[in-house]
């Protein structure tokens, strides 16, 4: 079920709804991605077709920023809550220690993603941590065996958008053995404050 704002796919899903859609989509072993739509993203996908497909061919598409709730509101549509990145990534990783899913962080500096790991373990200790890598690596082939060896499940790629949703589409084929990809844009810097 998708709501379509100028053509722009969006799951008018909870974050309860999201997470028990993948627990079914990871048993039967079917990757998901999950990127973020905000009006600003809407205004882009107008002028750039590459970014509207993206979009839409992503498995969920989080109504990200309140405009989008308020326009599913005026239209009387299906979108019942907001469903910010960040607050997805936080519930994602409660989903990801309850259910012993490896998870791989890759975006950001350096000290940013290593600080972030420090704080998200501190909160969920039973987290497993299956391995990150800073944004600013050129050897993408080396890193994406490196993903794929490290034995995780599910992905968090903080590059910006589209950079993110880009770097995914590029590489998911390689990466068979993760299940969950979300693009996160800034939401390591904010894991690390
Ligand atoms: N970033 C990166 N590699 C790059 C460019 C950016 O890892 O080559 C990181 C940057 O350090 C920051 C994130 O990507 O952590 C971009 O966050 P921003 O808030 O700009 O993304 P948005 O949410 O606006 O898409």
């Amino acid at each position: 079920m998708k709501e379509y704002f100028l053509s722009v796919s969006v799951s008018p899903l909870t974050y309860e709804e999201i997470i028990t859609e993948l627990r079914i989509r990871i048993n039967e072993e079917k990757q998901s991605t999950i990127i973020a739509v905000n009006p600003e993203k809407v205004m882009t996908a107008q002028k750039n077709p590459e970014v509207k497909d993206l979009i839409n061919a992503s498995t969920f598409q989080i109504a990200d920023g309140v405009g989008i709730l308020l326009a599913s509101k005026l239209k009387k549509g299906q979108v019942k809550e907001r469903v910010t990145g960040v607050e997805m990534m936080s519930r994602l990783l409660e989903f990801a220690a309850s259910d012993k899913l490896p998870v791989y962080f890759y975006g950001a500096k350096e000290e940013v993603v290593k600080k972030a790991i420090e704080n998200i373990k501190n909160d969920i200790p039973n987290l497993q941590v299956a391995g990150y890598s800073n944004g600013y690596r050129k050897d993408e082939k080396k890193l994406v065996s490196e993903i794929d060896a490290s034995g995780a499940k599910m992905i968090f790629v903080a590059l910006g958008s589209p950079t993110q949703e880009l770097w995914i589409k590029r590489n998911i084929d390689q990466l068979r053995n993760v299940l969950v990809f979300q693009g996160v844009g800034g939401s390591f810097d904010v894991f690390s404050g």
